[in-house]
């Protein structure tokens, strides 16, 4: 795969698929953090005097035209961003985009409307792909947070162009993801938290191959609880999942990973932000009360296990950090991440949103744009937007 800084862009035509996915409320995009995210990728082609020809998906339109998922109020976001003039076109393909990209002149932005406006997107539609390739010379694909899926604009597009790339945010998703997995600095952890184990199957039996310790927190840790007989009262806790459970932490013994799960829990009669809690020993959860975060005790071996690793994968909050009594945890794990001197690699909304909540993105080495995609990559999955650009 390629990366924009090897390729000659300089009076080219260049396609960008961005993730400009971001939330619009009355017509005015409440958060640009998607947007800024991709410009270094867009100020280094305008740098080079690329034409720039930016196309993203905004909500899940459905393969039909809806006003509310216009990519139109993100052209004034990015205009003030790169403090340049950018094109809005109302459509992403036809007579008035091909128009438009006649006009343009080297250093030129053009943003097309929402790609999944039109069915074909969504399908990896070979003939919808075919006329995205038609209006450029070079295809560079930047988002990451899409590449678990294979759509039009970054899968079959690059049967059809003869030069394509990954833009910058890419290349770091991937060097970040090769430095948490693939060479990591060790040792090793990985601490998984949320909901269901359901949810992270792929994921455990794939980090249980490469970590040397994995912690579990968050509610996916009752399953395991009560898979070695302790009684988790009315924590979350899936009784069909129990052997997989048992599975996972005979591998992770056969593998000499260090299994680390909650000693202590952060207890409710009721997940509600007024609720009495109560802090007990993971061996005496009353029967009417369940588990919404991790106790002083935990996060004291939470951050012990942690001392010695030079690297940390996060995914998953270690308690239902959305309510106040219940958000400690989360917030002093992600402190102890902070200070732990570690690489760390952050991946998940939820996960991130804690981390902004306490206010300490800055201090994490990477968070991973992807939600869906990042996880994929940690199930060891191969991702077809990724494995897209291998093709030209
Ligand atoms: P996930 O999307 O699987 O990473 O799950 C994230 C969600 O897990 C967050 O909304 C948390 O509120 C929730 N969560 C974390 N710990 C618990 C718990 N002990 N009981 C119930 N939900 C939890």
């Amino acid at each position: 795969m390629k990366y924009i800084d090897q390729i000659e862009m300089k009076g080219k035509k260049v396609f960008l698929r961005v993730d400009f996915n971001v939330p619009i409320k009355e017509g005015k995009v409440t958060s640009d953090n998607r947007v800024r995210a991709h410009i270094p990728t867009i100020n280094y082609a305008l740098e080079k005097g690329a034409k720039i020809i930016i196309a993203s998906h905004l909500g899940r339109p459905k393969g039909k035209r809806v006003e509310e998922m216009s990519l139109g109020p993100v052209a004034p976001i990015l205009s003030g961003l790169i403090q340049q003039e950018v094109v809005f076109v109302d459509d992403c393909v036809g007579e008035k985009v091909t128009q438009a990209i006649s006009k343009m002149k080297n250093g030129d932005v053009i943003l097309l409307e929402n790609l999944r406006f039109h069915p074909g997107e969504d399908k990896n539609d070979a003939a919808f792909a075919k006329e995205l390739a038609s209006l450029c010379d070079i295809y560079i694909d930047d988002a990451f947070a899409v590449s678990h899926r294979a759509a039009a604009s970054n899968s079959a597009i690059t049967d059809y162009v003869k030069t394509c790339a990954a833009g910058f945010l890419l290349k770091n998703e991937i060097e970040y993801f090769q430095k948490a997995l693939i060479n990591p600095a060790r040792p090793l952890a990985a601490i998984i938290g949320g909901a269901k184990v359901a949810d992270k199957i792929g994921l455990l039996e794939n980090l249980i191959e490469k970590v040397d310790k994995l912690l579990i927190g968050g509610g996916m840790s009752y399953t395991f609880l009560k898979a070695q007989g302790i009684n988790v009262g009315k924590s979350l806790c899936e009784e069909d999942m129990l052997d997989t459970a048992r599975k996972i932490m005979q591998k992770a013994k056969e593998k000499n990973v260090q299994f680390i799960l909650r000693v202590d829990a952060v207890i409710a009669k009721t997940a509600s932000a007024d609720a009495e809690v109560k802090v007990c020993d993971i061996k005496n959860i009353p029967e009417d009360w369940m588990g919404l975060d991790i106790g002083p005790a935990t996060i004291a071996l939470f951050s012990d296990a942690l001392k010695d690793v030079k690297t940390i994968v996060w995914n998953g909050p270690v308690g239902m950090f959305e309510l106040a009594p219940f958000s400690k945890g989360t917030f002093a794990l992600a402190k102890i991440i902070a200070d732990s001197g570690a690489i760390s690699i952050i991946g998940g909304g939820d996960t991130e949103t804690a981390i902004r909540q306490a206010g300490l993105n800055t201090k994490m080495s990477y968070i991973s744009t992807g939600g869906g995609a990042f996880l994929e990559l940690l199930e060891g999955k191969t991702l077809p937007g990724i494995a897209a650009l291998d093709k030209c």
